[in-house]
């Protein structure tokens, strides 16, 4: 007879690790299953191409069904935490009040939010860049909005030892910190869960579950395709907004439940180059340090971040081929790039195929587009304001914020989890991870999983009755 868990959690990223570190402490028995590779410092990949291809589903990118939005989905111990740039922010009163408006639940204001966030922030180190280490693109970045008059802030980062005085390349980061200054959940939350006695199961990818009686049975299989079966008493779903809808689906909950996978939200971000006679290397050094701080932004549904342009991901933006595209890419060292994220108003909807593949309806328009041309526009003013001598807009949107499509709130004839982080339908199955997102805030999301994650880990740990 197979062992039966007290919980098995469905992905090992944000929310997962986080979940599995707290429930465990109550003496609770855990089998944490991720899709994706256990890495370590010394082992992560150290090529882009590498990265994209070991780190992330569909070899490096997904599309939606007319490919002109990329998605970039973690797969990975660690999930987001691993890849991502670490920004931490905590929602404001906009974004939280208009979950609350959407969700009808108390909790979302700043005052109630404000002990998880604390709690949150307090299991990583945050840091900004410090100015005299900041690389040449944030440079145009700051001198732009200077020129402009706008207002841009230092972003805050989950790191604690980048060593740019060594002159560390941050590039490298977004392949798994070989450092361990980034403060993924790998690090941060994982051993402490593992000396609980959590069981992770990496290259494990769940293809379904059922009930059978009082007990989930959750199906799944290795990288090397051999099939397994586990049981528990409850379920967390914590493999993102993607996976979880494309689970549910795929279990059969669609037949009772026809909301799963609606309202999918992506922060579309589009990035546009500048082209300087100086040497920028946009590449090189701490590569995201600041972002656009300007209330008008925010009312206009978009924000700004000087970001890095790494090789690959470069070469996907420049428009043309052959000679016309290796001359441009001849270029590399000379390009500043600054993105627009917009706050989406139009959701997509996650679906699956008859044989369980998942496909993403989502586009850039109306509302959303407008957003995006403003934006667009001032990074334009930006390059300009600071000598450009060409700019070039990228063309394919990339959605790395996935959210939604599982989300919370108390109606359910509406919602798929209720306010206490179970779900409508079934009050033994729980999530709290980017999936719940009601709406598109329009902010960083990490902090807000992890601060939503430790507070249903407490919810959870009541109901079940565990200490
Ligand atoms: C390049 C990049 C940069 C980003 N930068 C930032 C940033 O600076 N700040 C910020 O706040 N956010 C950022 N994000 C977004 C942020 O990382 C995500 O919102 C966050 O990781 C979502 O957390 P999660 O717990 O919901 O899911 P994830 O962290 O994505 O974890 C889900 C895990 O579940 C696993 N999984 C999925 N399906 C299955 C299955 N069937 N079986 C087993 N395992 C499964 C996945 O492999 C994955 O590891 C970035 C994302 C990317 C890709």
């Amino acid at each position: 007879m197979l062992p039966v868990d007290d919980f098995i959690i469905i992905g090992a990223g944000i929310s997962g690790i986080l979940m599995a570190k707290h429930l465990s402490s109550s003496g609770a028995t855990i089998s944490l299953l991720e899709a994706g590779s256990y890495f370590n410092r010394h082992t992560y990949p150290r090529k882009e191409i590498d990265a994209n291809s070991q780190l992330y589903w569909g070899g490096g990118i997904e599309l939606n069904q007319t490919a002109n939005i990329g998605f970039l989905r973690p797969k990975v111990v660690g999930g987001g935490s691993i890849v991502n740039q670490a920004l931490l922010d905590r929602f404001d009163h906009e974004a939280l009040s208009s979950w609350k408006q959407e969700s009808n639940i108390s909790f979302f204001t700043e005052e109630q939010m404000k002990p998880w966030y604390e709690k949150a922030e307090s299991s990583v180190n945050i840091q900004e860049i410090p100015a005299q280490y900041r690389n040449a693109n944030a440079n145009v970045f700051i001198n732009g909005f200077e020129k402009l008059g706008f207002k841009c802030s230092p972003l805050k980062r989950a790191q604690s030892q980048c060593q740019y005085e060594k002159g560390n390349d941050c590039i490298e980061c977004l392949a798994g910190c070989r450092l361990d200054s980034k403060q993924s959940t790998a690090i941060t939350a994982l051993p402490q869960a593992l000396k609980n006695g959590v069981k992770l199961m990496s290259q494990f990818e769940v293809t379904h579950f059922e009930r059978s009686g009082d007990i989930y049975l959750v199906h799944g299989k290795s990288q090397s395709g051999e099939y397994k079966r586990l049981r528990a008493k409850k379920l967390i779903l914590a493999s993102g907004a993607i996976g979880n809808s494309k689970l549910l689906l795929n279990s059969k909950y669609a037949n009772t439940n026809k909301k799963i996978g609606t309202r999918f939200y992506t922060h579309p971000q589009f990035m546009s180059l500048g082209l300087y006679d100086q040497e920028i290397a946009a590449h090189k050094g701490p590569f995201q340090a600041m972002k656009s701080d300007e209330p008008h932004f925010r009312v206009n549904r978009f924000k700004l971040e000087n970001v890095f342009a790494p090789p690959v991901g470069l070469s996907m933006l420049l428009p043309g081929l052959g000679i016309k595209h290796m001359r441009a890419m001849k270029k590399l060292r000379h390009y500043a790039c600054v993105e627009v994220a917009i706050r989406d108003q139009i959701p997509g909807q996650i679906k699956t195929t008859t044989n369980g593949k998942v496909q993403i309806a989502k586009s850039v328009s109306g509302e959303d587009k407008i957003s995006y041309k403003k934006g667009e526009k001032v990074i334009h003013e930006i390059f300009k304001s600071t000598g450009a001598k060409e700019i070039i807009d990228g063309e394919l949107s990339i959605g790395l914020h996935l959210m939604g499509g599982l989300c919370i709130g108390d109606n359910a004839s509406k919602d798929i989890v209720s306010p206490d982080f179970s779900l409508h339908d079934d009050k033994n199955i729980f999530c709290a991870d980017s999936s719940i997102f009601p709406n598109a805030p329009g902010i960083n999301p990490s902090l807000t999983i992890m601060a939503l994650s430790l507070m249903a880990s407490q919810s959870i740990l009541k109901q079940s009755g565990h200490s």
